[in-house]
């Protein structure tokens, strides 16, 4: 915008995205996963950090890191913020970790005056938001809202080692996993900074954004069945060939999402048997649906069905998609959106750009225990889930200034009972 933006906050944020990269390098790249080593250290580490800012800190049994700060009077229900702290494979430094370290910047701001607040202030850093580790995701704040599932303890990573093993490992006790969920009533709501993780903002010249929406994906495994025959002595009108079949689905997949404004991606594909000189007989794919709407992904999903049906029969082939995951989109709270809106005309923006996430965060698992409400940072090209994440300190100087303003816009809103 132009204006002078002070840089020292945003500079010791993006220094100790930095620090929390390099605690937790392993040879393949920056990887913590849930209740891993890696992601031990970074939580002392982060504790270390809120224990210098006065807040009370503890670790939930799920793994997550909390701290504290009292508002007007103990025990007032908290304002929650923050994200997670755990990454994918090979991962950049700012997912995720940029929202807990813009959490502790606004509590650095705001403890000195937490006594004017009417609400407690609380940061917190989630354990387990990327699924890594047990193909799972939102382990950490589905235990916050209450939500965790008794058979997630059985489930297991590539070595073998289950949940509970691991949290056991990680110094938790798996019968106190209910200790970890929050009552609607201890909670005013949760504000989420995170990278856009998409080109959106950046295109729009716009260094922040209100989130309306996270999208809920449903995911599928397709199987097209058709004959494994010679590849030279099958001529074309006998063949059946599953691998051509699944590649029109596969186009059918993108042109129809892209007709109705959703996104759907086939990310994984494999042709069996595989041989140089064989009809490919079956093919397994995956298939990932999503939009701003649960009930136009829906449609979408029955388009994408019934259209690579009719692609597969006029082939010979026969389809089978399998609904393998279904999580429901999550609205922000309308208020909260206006306090977040509020947060970002304080930094010169006074129409911020609204738009729905394409991915998930742990704000949808919080959802079902408080309002919650996001605000996206530009992330350079849209780069994510990957080391060349990349944002700008004087994004994140608008950033920490926005948040901060939302969250006294919060208090502004509340205050006036
Ligand atoms: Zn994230």
């Amino acid at each position: 915008m132009g204006a002078q933006v002070p840089t020292t906050d945003a500079q010791r944020v993006l220094d100790r995205c930095d620090d929390l990269a390099a605690v937790s390098a392993t040879p393949d790249g920056v990887e913590r996963v849930h209740l891993s080593p890696e992601h031990a250290r970074v939580n002392a580490v982060v504790a270390g950090w809120m224990a210098e800012l006065g807040l009370d800190t503890r670790v939930d049994q799920a793994g997550n890191l909390w701290g504290r700060v009292e508002g007007q009077e103990p025990g007032l229900p908290a304002l929650v913020l923050g994200s997670h702290l755990d990454t994918v494979p090979d991962a950049g430094r700012y997912d995720g970790i940029l929202g807990v370290l813009s959490a502790l910047e606004v509590v650095r701001r705001l403890a000195p005056r937490a006594a004017e607040l009417p609400f407690a202030l609380e940061a917190v850093a989630f354990s387990d938001e990327e699924g890594t580790r047990f193909s799972t995701a939102l382990m950490g704040s589905s235990a916050v809202a209450g939500a965790w599932r008794e058979e997630w303890w059985d489930r297991t990573d590539a070595a073998g080692t289950t949940v509970r093993q691991a949290a056991e490992a990680f110094g938790l006790d798996p019968a106190r996993i209910g200790e970890a969920a929050r009552r609607p009533e201890e909670l005013l709501g949760y504000l989420e900074l995170h990278i856009e993780q998409g080109p959106h903002l950046e295109a729009a010249d716009r260094a922040l954004g209100v989130v309306t929406s996270i999208a809920g994906a449903r995911r599928f495994t397709g199987r097209v069945v058709g004959e494994a025959r010679h590849a030279g002595g099958t001529p074309y009108p006998r063949r059946r060939d599953a691998l051509v079949g699944a590649s029109e689905v596969v186009l059918a997949v993108e042109r129809l999402a892209k007709e109705r404004d959703g996104i759907a991606t086939v990310g994984r594909l494999q042709a069996f048997p595989g041989g140089v000189n064989v009809v490919p007989g079956l093919v397994e794919f995956s298939l990932d649906v999503r939009d701003e709407h649960d009930a136009d992904r829906d449609v979408l999903v029955e388009e994408i069905r019934a259209v690579a049906e009719r692609a597969c029969a006029a082939r010979g082939l026969t389809l089978e998609l399998t609904e393998v995951h279904s999580a429901p989109g999550v609205y922000c709270d309308e208020a909260l959106q206006r306090s977040v809106a509020a947060g970002i005309a304080v930094t010169g923006d006074a129409e911020p750009l609204r738009l729905w996430s394409r991915a998930g965060h742990d704000a949808m698992a919080v959802a079902a225990v408080t309002p919650v409400a996001m605000v996206f940072v530009r992330c350079e090209d849209g780069v994510s889930h990957a080391p060349d994440e990349r944002v700008t300190l004087a994004d994140v100087a608008v950033g920490l200034d926005a948040f901060e303003a939302a969250v006294l816009d919060v208090a502004r809103t509340h205050g006036n009972g």
